[in-house]
């Protein structure tokens, strides 16, 4: 989609730093990182949050976890890691394209908020 910037990254218009993709996913390290590990998974079809899955398909949504399973592995997070989907202003979603990050390599703290 025009003017989003995590479709600019997926076509490479705005460099960022890949540790994977396929067909429906895309995903690289977080610019800002708040842990060790902090990577984006985002599904290469524009899908603007949690709010609008229905106008994905399940093999897009299924990629996306597969994604993030292959990726924590490969990190080597074996000690855990934090899967976070912000939907939305209450969530604070600052760019408005679905996106899943992980974050792991130190311990998290045990509130969600
Ligand atoms: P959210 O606030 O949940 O929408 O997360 C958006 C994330 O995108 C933030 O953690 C930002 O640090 C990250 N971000 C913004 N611009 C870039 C960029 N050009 N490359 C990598 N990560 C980015």
């Amino acid at each position: 989609m025009e003017n989003c910037l995590f479709c600019k990254i997926i076509a490479g218009e705005i460099p960022s730093t890949k540790v994977y993709e396929d067909e429906n996913v895309f995903a690289f390290r977080d610019i800002n990182p708040q842990a060790p590990v902090h990577i984006l998974v985002i599904p290469r079809h524009h899908i603007s949050s949690m709010a609008a899955i229905d106008e994905a398909t399940d093999a897009e949504l299924a990629a996306c976890l597969r994604a993030i399973r292959l990726i924590a592995a490969r990190e080597g997070l074996k000690e855990g890691y934090r899967v976070v989907s912000n939907c939305g202003p209450h969530a604070c979603q600052s760019v408005p394209h679905l996106h899943f990050h992980i974050l792991g390599g130190r311990q998290m703290a045990d509130q969600m908020a």
